[in-house]
């Protein structure tokens, strides 16, 4: 807790690009909690509860879901437009499979911290859920 407050809230726009970016969606702390842990911990620097309640993880699964296979429809659609008229089913399967599965193990990060950034802006932080000194009143005040 060595970090001092913002002295401006962020805005709702800064916490979304804070947890599209592998942030804390309150302080902004970069790389808050391992990357592949389904249960993150606090914040080292806002005790922000990275699941702020039990089963708050489906929310970053549906948008890891979301990415992955809008991901692979663009990628799908390009290999099959661009190996037109051979295309090679099987190479393109395996190869998809293996591209979908790397994505959504690498993506699964990004997209906790950005679940996090969507939910405190639906569920807005409450006084004792982060440190004081990121103070919850300050963060509620309708900033765009
Ligand atoms: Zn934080």
């Amino acid at each position: 807790m060595s970090a001092t407050p913002s002295v401006n809230p962020p805005s709702k726009l800064k916490r979304f690009f804070w947890g599209a970016t592998g942030r804390c969606a309150v302080c902004g702390k970069f790389r808050i909690t391992a990357p592949w842990k389904l249960d993150g911990p606090r914040c080292s620097r806002c005790d922000f509860a990275i699941e702020r309640k039990e089963g708050h993880f489906i929310g970053a699964v549906g948008i890891n879901t979301i990415v992955t296979f809008g991901a692979m429809l663009i990628v799908m659609v390009a290999s099959v437009a661009l190996t037109q008229p051979d295309i090679p089913v099987g190479r393109l399967l395996i190869g998809n499979a293996i591209f979908v599965i790397a994505l959504s193990a690498a993506f699964f990060p990004i997209s906790k911290t950005l679940w996090s950034a969507i939910d405190l802006v639906m569920i807005p932080l409450e006084p004792g859920e982060v440190d004081p000194r990121f103070d919850p009143s300050e963060y509620d005040a309708d900033a765009v």
